[in-house]
């Protein structure tokens, strides 16, 4: 059995989503799959935008926008249903979703507030639409499948925004919901990102939560692989949208992706490598474009990862963008005890995490995600230190299992950006990435550079495959 997660641009059109079906349908010949779907692309920023204008009143805005989610799922629908009764009854599960967004927009227009709770149930349209559409369209096509609301079997603590499963009701629940549907050839189609309290209110996972939700529920469901359907052909050397000449990886080890996931490429949520490492899971990265292309193979068996053994240094190169660094300094810090307790105890308060740390006698350098940057928490480390603090700055981390054993990395990094103005330095504790923070405007030439020295002529390694399409 395989958990099938397609993401937003797998779903975002009715090309995408009849794509996603064909796949589906060559999978099902092998064994009835699970299917995990995202919203459509741009569809869960719409609702954020939604709740947002919901939240400070303007009710037109809200409204106007949510006409547009309704009028891009009955698109759809006209172009994926073709039995008429089956396309109305579609169009009116649609209607009804958009009838119950909107009220919920007026509701939140009365109280003129908007909370964690209710941005979640905004959000929760997304995959509740793009899952009715699916499914809808594959019956049409003759296919037996069952829509499941994935809120019936994720039950999550009350983390608005930011929920984490209750294990072991959740994987009762999958035994007792989906494996009687599998079982019997029912293909399943289930939303991810979402999921509900014990009490019924609606969560969310936290933005791109469909990759953990596949995770989780291949984990629960004991599959034998988790597939994540995306728009590029796996993990690659780097973001290919910031490195033309990036290359797929063929495999990697879970600490690898993992580290990666953390440390920014987005093609993977961070928390979807642990679920599958605790079941020994393997990940595949595959491009619903390209599906007969290899993709990644995320394992840590022996002897898949035995063909593919790596003399490279570095796997790939991981970018945060969005960054700030803060500097503190403090002549307290020398030969004293419990600065450091003092300094991450305003972190904890306010909530924020640290990203990439680095110390020195008197001063440490951090840096912390610009949207969790709040002048409150500065003037608090003010109060016993002095302050500075750069915007506008990415991180970039060069991630590899083999970095482990070697020297010289850092010189080979450093000496290939003597252009870059390079602002922090950090290794990482696990010895598998080294960090470096950069100005934002140095990003593009930054990793361009550093592709270049780590990657060419790679390709004869077996491990890197040329995209599909690409020269
Ligand atoms: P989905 O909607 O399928 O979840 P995402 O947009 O979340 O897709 O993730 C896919 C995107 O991740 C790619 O289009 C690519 O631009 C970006 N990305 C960042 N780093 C990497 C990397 N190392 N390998 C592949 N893609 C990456
Ligand atoms: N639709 C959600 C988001 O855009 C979850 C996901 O796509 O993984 O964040
Ligand atoms: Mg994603």
């Amino acid at each position: 059995m395989a958990v099938m997660k397609f993401g937003g641009t797998s779903v975002g059109t009715a090309q995408a989503m009849q794509q996603a079906i064909t796949i589906v349908a060559r999978e099902k010949e092998r064994a009835t799959p699970l299917v995990v779907l995202s919203a459509c692309s741009g569809i869960t920023n719409k609702l954020i935008q939604i709740a947002d204008a919901a939240g400070r009143s303007a009710l037109d805005d809200a409204i106007a926008l949510a006409a547009d989610v309704r009028r891009h799922h009955l698109d759809l629908a006209s172009v994926l249903v073709g039995d008429p009764a089956r396309r109305e009854e579609l169009c009116s599960k649609i209607e009804e979703f958009v009838s119950r967004l909107e009220m919920l927009i007026k509701g939140i227009e009365i109280v003129g507030e908007l909370t964690e709770r209710t941005k979640d149930m905004f959000c929760s349209f997304g995959e509740l639409l793009s899952t009715t559409v699916f499914a809808a369209a594959m019956k049409d096509q003759g296919y037996d499948v069952q829509w499941l609301d994935v809120r019936t079997v994720m039950i999550t603590d009350s983390n608005f925004g930011f929920a984490r499963p209750l294990n072991e009701v959740c994987e009762e629940n999958v035994r007792r919901i989906i494996k009687p549907l599998l079982k019997r050839g029912t293909i399943v189609i289930t939303q991810g990102y979402i999921g509900a309290t014990k009490e019924g209110k609606t969560t969310t996972l936290g933005r791109g939560g469909s990759d953990f939700s596949a995770a989780l529920l291949g984990a629960w469901l004991d599959d034998n692989s988790i597939q994540i359907w995306t728009d590029v052909d796996g993990v690659m050397t780097c973001d290919p949208r910031l490195v033309p000449e990036a290359r797929s990886i063929r495999v990697m080890t879970f600490s690898e992706a993992a580290e990666l996931a953390y440390l920014g490429a987005k093609v993977l949520h961070p928390d979807t490598i642990a679920p599958a490492v605790e079941k020994n899971i393997p990940v595949y990265v595959l491009n619903s474009w390209h599906p007969d292309a290899k993709g990644t193979i995320i394992t840590n068996d022996p002897e898949r990862l035995a063909g593919m053994s790596y003399k490279g240094l570095v796997k790939s190169i991981a970018v945060k963008k969005g960054q700030c660094i803060i500097n503190i300094h403090s002549n307290r810090m020398l030969g004293r005890h419990g600065f450091m307790n003092e300094l991450f105890g305003v972190f904890s308060r306010y909530g924020v995490s640290v990203e990439m740390i680095s110390t020195s006698e008197v001063s440490v350098s951090l840096t912390v995600d610009e949207k969790s940057f709040s002048n409150d928490l500065i003037d608090d480390l003010k109060s016993f230190a002095d302050v500075e603090i750069e915007h506008n700055v990415a991180t970039v981390s060069v991630v590899g299992d083999n970095l482990r054993m070697s020297r010289g990395v850092a010189g080979r990094i450093f000496s290939d950006l003597k252009d870059v103005n390079i602002r922090m330095i950090s290794q990482g504790a696990s010895e598998i990435n080294v960090g470096f923070v950069v100005e934002d405007k140095d990003v593009v030439t930054a990793v361009n550079n550093l592709h270049r020295e780590f990657f060419s002529g790679l390709e004869a390694e077996g491990i890197f495959e040329v995209p599909a399409g690409r020269p």
